[in-house]
Parts: C-alpha cells; structure tokens; sequence
C-alpha cells in the first residue's frame, strides 16, 4: 500500500507530520503544507491501461475523473467513504479563431466549467470533503470568491456535513450564490474582499470547531492534481508545451505542478510542460512579487478586477506557486480587463464560453506571443476553471445596453418596426 503524510514546504524545516493532524499549517514553523506519499512501485504502462478501462466501468468510483486515477492520492483507506458527485472527465477542445488571435499557436482548452457546480473546484472539493467526512467532520467552512462556495456547500451537502461559507460583501455573483444557497449552506457576507473575509474565518475557526476546505487545505490540491492526468491521457500521454491557468489563491497552479512533479517521478511522462499563472492587472501580487524578485509576497491591498474569481490580493499558495514556475520553467502574467474581455469574446466566437477569470489565460498567452515568451505554434492547454453561466451579469454588461450595441433588440410590435430594427443589426457585418 502506498503511504500518505504531510510535509512542510519551506526548504529550511520540512518537517513532515502525522497524517492524522487536522492542521494546513506546520506544527513547527507554521508553512504550508504538502501531501506527500511513498508510491509502491508502478510500472506506468499498466497503470494507464487500468485508468483507461474504468472509462467503461459503471462504479461511481470509477465514472469521477478524480477517483478514476486514486492510485495518485492515495490518502483514503478501504473504510472510507468517498463523497463524489461525479466531476471531472471534462472535455479538451480545440479551437479556431482563438489560437491564432493568442498567438498563434496551437490551443486547446481543458474545460473545468463542465463540472457538477461549474468550476474546477469540484476536483479539490471532492477530495477535501472526503477527507473531512472520514474525520467525522460535523461543520466545513471557507472563505470564498465564489466558486469554492458553489462546490463546497455541494459536497457538504451530499456527506451530511453543515455547510458555512464567508464571502466578501456583494462581491459575489448572483449565480454563485444561489448555488451556494440552493445547496442549503449558511452564507455570510463579511468584509470587501476575500482576503478580509478569510482572515476573520481564519480567525473564528479555532472557536467554532470549523474544518477549512480552501485551498491552503492539502488534501484539495490532490484532487485538483488529478486534472494534470486527465489531459495528458486525453492527448495520448504526449504533454504540451505550456498550461495556463488564471492565477487567484494560486492553488491550481500549486496542483498541477505538484501532479506533474509526480508523474515525472514515477515515470509518466519525460518531458515537463511550463507552467503559466495569468493575473487580472488589478489583483496582482503573484505578478508583482516575481517581477520584483522579491523574497517576501507583495500583496495588493485593494485588489479589483471584474473577475472575480481571481479578485485576491494575498494568494496563500503563493509559495507553493513560486516553487512550480521555478521548477518547470514558468512564468507569470498580468493582464487588463480589457484584455480579459476581448479573450472573452474571442473564445465566445469559437463557441466556447466561460467565466471572465478563465479567459484571463487566453489574453495572458496572446500577450505571452507578442512579448516572444511564448513562441509562435507552440502546443498550449488554457485551463477554462469556470462555467460561462457563472457571471451572467457579466456578459450582460458587456453585451446588451450599449448605443452601438447591436445584439439586444427591444422592438414594437409591429412588422415595420421590426424591418427596421433588424436592418440596421443586420448590416454590421457579424
Ligand atoms: C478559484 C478560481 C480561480 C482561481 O484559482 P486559484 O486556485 O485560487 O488560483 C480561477 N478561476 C475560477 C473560475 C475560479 O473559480
Ligand atoms: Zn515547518
């Protein structure tokens, strides 16, 4: 049996942890933490050919694209039950006009919207919520721009555990909400952001016996890890060039490069694709903090982006995220609202929709090309992490209402009036 512990991530303590603990921080020096494991010895090859034949299973175990590949967190014992609601398995899709727009290059996207709540929160929270069910966890909690809400309350829901969610005041979309209280969680909005709505949760945690899921709990970077394998099997194990992903809390960057990390080590693959963290302009620091060279994160105080999924101003994971750009030859970019809606509309156009922070990586590539980082027809995955009817008020703003908008007609009733109106929408060239 392969053998799980945890592990402190900075390089001068390291000191590993009794599994068992209940804590994301180091007993010792408070650092993050890592789930580390001693894998039995796996001969790939036949490893990929049982993953591939529970494509065909019918156990629920093997329909989730994170279960689907347990010999990679193998964290869970035989008595455990495990809360899925069948995630992952989402689709790689090529496109057309938007690679040659972002580059070109060759673009594919892995899209994470096509989840159970929408987002590819649902890869971690399966695997966080499992843990917490085999702990006999009575309340999860976490602080959230939204996403992490939607999947947590979910997943709560399904393991019969209370679900509490902290959320920054009236900066969540409506959508997201509602799922969360659909899902029948206690929501409370608190603080302007989610850095502030996190610290006072960090802070209350200890008191009320609150379990966190957000992503400075390990055990969601495991399942998040999963998504790496997925992809890489869709492509016949062959690894692009560079994932790109939108960078918030940074906890998806941290997942990829640790099951990539991984996969290398038990001889997976042989090559290591770069990793790429694309931030909006307004909620920067991750960009900020590598540009600058600097030792210590440089948050942004007052982040403000209108994706808001990665409207974060002090990325836990940042660490974690720093050690996967090093080690895969990766980099970071900021891109400007502006930017994230022009992708936004490029990817609409090939028919592929997405919440505005997904469509930060396709911006981040194009900017990525033009500055020669990233050369041309490159082999490129964007990570799409959420649905596109996550931020519907989003598209609404941008699409309809405008003078010269031409999309969203209100006509009188009448044959004459519409004949007009359709004349003048249909003599701007698509
Ligand atoms: C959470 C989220 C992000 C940011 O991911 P991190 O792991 O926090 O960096 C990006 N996009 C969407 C849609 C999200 O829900
Ligand atoms: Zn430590």
């Amino acid at each position: 049996m392969s053998f799980a512990y945890l592990q402190c991530i900075e390089s001068r303590c390291r000191l590993r942890q009794n599994p068992k603990r209940d804590s994301y921080r180091c007993s010792a020096c408070g650092g993050l933490l890592d789930v580390k494991y001693d894998f039995d010895a796996f001969d790939p090859a036949g490893l990929r050919e049982i993953w591939h034949r529970r494509r065909l299973s019918g156990e629920p175990i093997d329909r989730s694209g994170v279960w689907r590949f347990r010999e990679l967190i193998p964290f869970v014992g035989p008595e455990d039950r495990i809360i899925s609601l069948s995630e992952g398995s989402t689709p790689l899709v090529g496109t057309r006009g938007a690679g040659y727009w972002a580059g070109p290059v060759h673009l594919t996207i892995k899209h994470q919207g096509n989840n159970p709540t929408g987002s590819f929160k649902d890869l971690g929270m399966t695997a966080c919520i499992t843990r917490a069910s085999s702990r006999n966890v009575r309340m999860v909690a976490c602080a959230s721009t939204g996403n992490t809400s939607s999947s947590m309350a979910a997943y709560a829901a399904r393991a019969g555990i209370r679900a509490l969610l902290f959320v920054p005041y009236r900066q969540i979309s409506a959508a997201k909400l509602a799922q969360a209280l659909d899902f029948g969680a206690i929501v409370v909005e608190v603080g302007d952001t989610f850095d502030e709505a996190f610290q006072l949760l960090r802070e209350i945690a200890p008191e009320l016996d609150l379990y966190l899921v957000n992503s400075v709990n390990p055990f969601r970077i495991e399942g998040q890890k999963t998504i790496v394998a997925e992809m890489l099997e869709q492509r016949a194990w062959r690894p692009p060039d560079y994932i790109v992903v939108p960078g918030g809390n940074l906890g998806n960057a941290s997942a990829i490069g640790k099951a990539l990390q991984e996969l290398l080590e038990l001889g997976f693959i042989e090559k290591v694709p770069r990793v790429v963290v694309v931030q909006a302009e307004g909620a920067n620091p991750f960009y900020r903090t590598l540009a600058e060279g600097s030792a210590d994160l440089i948050p942004v105080s007052e982040p403000n982006t209108q994706a808001t999924a990665i409207r974060i101003g002090r990325p836990a994971n940042w660490k974690k995220a720093r050690r996967v750009l090093e080690w895969t030859g990766g980099f970071c970019e900021s891109v400007t609202d502006e930017e994230i809606l022009e992708a936004k509309r490029v990817l609409a156009a090939d028919g592929v929709g997405c919440e505005p922070a997904s469509a930060a990586t396709v911006a981040g590539v194009r900017k990525l090309c033009r500055a020669g980082k990233i050369e041309r027809h490159a082999d490129v995955i964007a990570v799409l992490t959420g649905n596109q009817l996550k931020d519907t008020d989003y598209i609404m703003r941008h699409r309809s209402g405008t003078e010269e908008n031409r999309q969203r007609l209100s006509v009188e009733p009448t044959l004459e009036a519409l004949r007009r109106a359709l004349e003048r929408a249909l003599a701007v060239p698509a």
